[in-house]
């Protein structure tokens, strides 16, 4: 029996934008979260380095104006100025926000908010860097979470823990809510709302080597684009530099900023041949391209397909790479880093302290998703507000991060964004009345999942594997539509995605029960992903030119004149419903990118 749910505003996803946007539309009008985890599990707990604003509190000169210039810069030039304006400037007032809920945020010695250098951030348009990224500890995002949770609860946000979207239901063009499931039971829920706003984070599980956390496998953006609308930007995905070898695990950026430095095989700091004046704080898809390069020019670390990052005390001072060119102390590092330090010892059982750590790029952030506009609404291919459609956080593409995102900057992109969402749902549930829901609007995606519950594999030969085919799409998305692209290797993976998706036709699952059917919502998450992985491959193919986190061997450089632009691509079957996107079955859009204060230059670092 499907339960039927009404409210207001209903958020999907508890990370800090579901949060932050649940705080902020809940002063206004009745909210619900919708969170496929507990919500203080998202990932947004994981996020170490900290978030950027410009409170100029280490009195190194800042300003939101560099803040706005360095996300532009960082982002290729892709980003929209607008909305880079407007996310430096309310960075500011956010984090004082945040700090008046309680976030426990390092301290200076005369009780200032503590801040730290971060790659690409600097003072007067790129002179010198700053310290801007604010912090606790290497915790930020953890203490982010907890401080915005306690303040929903507070608020008495009505939360659906473990309830797992899978369609979105529309009425003509307006978006009347959406479907989820109860993983607990198995129960079918309608979740019927004035405003629906989807905050459900990246989806780096299409990569094999990925920061990302289990979950992160972009579900609902993939509803949204099995609805027929469209998505930006997908081909620009981040490999964060230092991955910890073959595992991904991240290790923060914040330990470059306290003056960890890139070796290669014969002992070099080689990012100061590559970016001579900010060196290992350059942005990300700098370092991971300079990595690739050393690699193959076969300067990893005994030959091999890994360099170290060396956060020894001994090699910071004697690079005087620390803050200031200051001396550090193992002390200092462990106080400042104590969660990146622990992942080294655990994961990779060696201390950071007393050796250099193997690392690889490791696929990290979505630069692209649902477009939205400067108050989170959703927007079709013509640029027109899809009336109830609300996105915030990584799924959203606002843009603010172009074509490369600057490390700080998600978090801060929550809070800001999130914000604004959450008082424009309000704006909007008050003077709008419910549309009503399409009759038995659930029925085509819950026939969809009874149909895959029912598959079940009669002997371990029967059927497919959904881990076999989620591999075979990792391996493909990591060695394809990599760091470095080409042609051949897009399309590559553009051939294998299409034989995967016919392999779905015969997925089998083991479990047939209504209870915690993890094997069912993993068989769905890969339908899911094959969609975005496919339409990360196919813009990647498209887009004849290199730009931030797009690095093609066969287009190496930016092409302003004809690739100055967004991309878009949608659904183009005919059909409205949640089922996997026949491959093929797509559309490619633009839309131009809004300029403004700095006209794009080469960029340098
Ligand atoms: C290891 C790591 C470290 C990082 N460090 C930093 C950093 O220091 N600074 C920085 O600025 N950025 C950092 N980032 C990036 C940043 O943390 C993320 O981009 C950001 O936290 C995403 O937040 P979000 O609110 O968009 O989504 P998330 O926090 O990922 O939350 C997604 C939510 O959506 C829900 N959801 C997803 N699918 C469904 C579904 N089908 N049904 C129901 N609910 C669903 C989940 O339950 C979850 O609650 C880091 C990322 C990683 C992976």
């Amino acid at each position: 029996m499907t339960k039927f749910h009404q409210f207001d505003a209903v958020i999907v996803g508890a990370g800090g934008a579901g949060l932050m946007a649940a705080l902020h539309a809940s002063k206004g009008c009745n909210t619900a979260v919708i969170s496929k985890l507990y919500p203080t599990r998202s990932h947004t707990g994981a996020a170490q380095g900290g978030i950027a604003a410009a409170l100029n509190n280490m009195g190194d000169g800042d300003s939101w104006e560099f803040h706005m210039f360095d996300t532009v810069k960082g982002g290729d030039y892709l980003a929209d100025q607008d909305s880079a304006e407007i996310l430096a400037k309310d960075a500011i007032d956010a984090i004082i926000e945040l700090e008046h809920m309680g976030l426990p945020f390092d301290r200076t010695p005369d009780g200032r908010i503590d801040q730290r250098r971060f790659g690409g951030h600097t003072a007067n348009f790129g002179e010198r860097l700053v310290m801007r990224s604010c912090k606790a500890a290497d915790r930020t995002g953890h203490m982010i979470l907890q401080t915005l949770y306690q303040q929903c609860i507070k608020q008495k946000v009505r939360f659906f823990d473990e309830f797992f979207m899978v369609d979105l239901l529309m009425n003509g063009n307006t978006c009347v809510g959406c479907v989820a499931i109860e993983i607990a039971t198995g129960e079918v829920h309608v979740f019927h709302s004035k405003a629906l706003m989807i905050a459900s984070g990246g989806f780096g599980k299409i990569f094999k080597v990925t920061s990302n956390a289990v979950s992160l496998t972009g579900d609902p953006v993939a509803a949204v684009y099995r609805r027929g609308l469209p998505l930006e930007d997908m081909e620009f995905f981040q490999f964060h530099p230092t991955g910890i070898y073959k595992l991904g695990i991240l290790l923060s950026e914040a330990a470059r900023g306290e003056g960890s430095v890139l070796i290669n095989g014969k002992g070099e700091r080689f990012m100061e041949q590559y970016a001579p004046s900010v060196k290992d704080l350059a942005p990300r898809d700098l370092i991971s391209r300079s990595i690739m390069s050393e690699i193959r020019a076969g300067r990893g670390i005994d030959g091999k397909d890994y360099v170290y990052m060396d956060f020894r005390p001994e090699t910071i001072n004697k690079f005087k790479s620390g803050p200031g060119g200051k001396e550090v102390t193992r002390e200092h590092l462990e106080k400042s880093l104590p969660e990146i330090i622990e992942f080294v010892r655990v994961y990779m059982g060696i201390d950071p302290m007393e050796h250099p750590v193997p690392i690889q790029p490791t696929a990290h952030y979505a630069m692209g998703g649902i477009p939205t506009d400067n108050e989170a609404r959703v927007l079709d291919a013509n640029e027109k507000v899809i009336p109830g459609l609300y996105s915030a956080g990584e799924c959203a593409c606002v843009s603010v991060h172009g074509a490369n995102r600057l490390g700080t900057n998600s978090l801060v992109d929550l809070v800001v964004f999130g914000r604004r969402g959450g008082k424009e749902m309000v704006e909007y549930a008050k003077k709008t009345d419910f549309t009503a829901l399409p009759k038995n609007s659930e029925a085509q995606v819950v026939a969809e999942l009874e149909s895959l519950r029912n598959r079940v594999r009669k002997d371990p030969k029967d059927g497919e594997r959904v881990s076999t085919l989620r591999t075979a799409m990792q391996d493909t998305m990591q060695l394809n539509v990599s760091v470095y692209r080409t042609a051949e290797s897009m399309a590559k993976a553009v051939a294998d995605l299409a034989e995967l998706k016919a392999r779905y036709a015969n997925v089998k699952i083991d479990d047939s029960g209504k209870i915690f059917n993890t094997d069912l919502l993993e068989a769905f998450e890969l339908g899911c992903m094959l969609d975005l992985a496919e339409c990360v491959a196919r813009t990647a193919l498209a887009r004849q030119e290199s730009r931030g986190g797009h690095a093609r061997e066969d287009f190496p450089n930016r092409d302003d004149k004809k690739w100055l632009k967004h991309s878009l691509i949608w659904r183009n079957d005919g059909a409205s419903n949640a089922s996997l996107v026949p491959h093929g079955k797509y559309q490619f859009g633009e839309r131009p990118v809004r300029l403004g204060r700095f006209e794009p230059k080469e960029r340098k670092y």
